[in-house]
């Protein structure tokens, strides 16, 4: 085999940004900025640089940011009402209540509160119907926009191709699954979504030629799961000990890269993969709402 081809998340995004900065124009001479607001509940480390990062590419991007970081105490009453208020705040487009909550508060009662027009991380429910409706006026969950994005910019031939999907989550694997069913561009694939309870897995992915991971599982997909010439898309994000540097964590994906790759046509590598997308649609996500809402007027 020769070398894959690596689809780097920063090359992908570069695209999306440049797209983004375009349609930034647009709106400027329309005097409107699209808004994001980001809503942090407690200090989890984890939680709290994702909110950064999210905030600087905002602010580099040139959209309005806005961060509102709530004790871990807050009660369920007063992060409704303060998503309300963003929900009537004609500056703001996007709105993201950053996961996991603490565990007091219910987070399907928060997601569902947030105005669907306004929900760029796209896991209302409304905005999941019209992901299974393939109605484009909604906004599709991130990271699984950003798998989809990673294929188109690797010139991966979706239509036809059989797909399996490790994971059945809403936020990924099921989403992802659901873009890619969805008829037209970029989709109109054969998917197939397992999970935990799946037999013979490794021989189901072997038929795949589009096998994405998401299962949360370090180095869970080894060179057994894959074909020759596949695809591999690795949403995986495990933090596991750095052996090269005791007492120390590294990001590994739920693929076994080393090994898997050399199989490959083309592969995502972790970090510097999937991940990097997340933010990259989130933008393009509140750039969409912004337009939405334009358009309404
Ligand atoms: P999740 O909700 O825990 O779902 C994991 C899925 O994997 C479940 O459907 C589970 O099956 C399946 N699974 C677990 N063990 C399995 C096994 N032995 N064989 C087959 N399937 C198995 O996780 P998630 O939220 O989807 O996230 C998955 C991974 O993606 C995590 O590493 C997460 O950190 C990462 N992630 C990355 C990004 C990014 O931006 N790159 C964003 C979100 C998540 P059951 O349903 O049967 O339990």
């Amino acid at each position: 085999m020769t070398e894959p081809f690596v689809i780097r998340g920063a090359d992908v995004a570069a695209d999306v940004y440049r797209e983004l900065s375009v349609q930034l124009e647009a709106f400027t001479a329309r005097g409107v900025r699209p808004g994001l607001a980001v809503i942090l509940v407690g200090d989890d480390p984890a939680s709290k640089a994702y909110v950064a990062s999210k905030d600087r590419k905002c602010r580099e991007l040139g959209f309005y940011s806005l961060k509102l970081e709530l004790p871990a105490s807050t009660q369920l009453p007063e992060l409704l009402a303060e998503i309300e208020k963003l929900n009537r705040d004609p500056a703001i487009h996007g709105i993201l209540v950053q996961m996991p909550l603490p565990r007091h508060l219910d987070e399907q009662t928060v997601i569902r509160a947030i105005d669907p027009r306004k929900d760029v991380d796209g896991l209302h429910p409304m905005n999941l119907g019209k992901l299974v409706m393939e109605d484009p006026t909604g906004f599709a969950p991130c990271t699984p926009s950003g798998c989809q994005r990673m294929l188109q910019f690797a010139g991966v031939a979706t239509a036809g191709a059989r797909v399996v999907v490790i994971g059945r989550s809403l936020l990924v694997g099921k989403s992802i699954a659901l873009l890619l069913v969805s008829r037209g561009t970029h989709a109109d694939a054969t998917v197939t979504i397992a999970h935990s309870r799946t037999r013979e897995l490794p021989a189901l992915c072997r038929e795949a030629d589009i096998l994405i991971a998401a299962i949360g599982k370090p180095n869970f997909v080894t060179a057994d799961f894959v074909r020759d010439g596949a695809v591999v898309i690795d949403v995986g994000i495990n933090r596991v000990p750095d052996p090269a540097r005791p007492g120390h964590s590294k990001l590994i994906g739920d693929v076994a890269y080393e090994e898997v790759a050399p199989r490959c046509k083309a592969i995502t590598p972790v970090p510097g993969g999937v991940g990097v997308m997340t933010i990259a649609m989130l933008m393009a996500n509140t750039a969409k709402a912004c337009g939405m809402t334009l358009a309404a007027l």
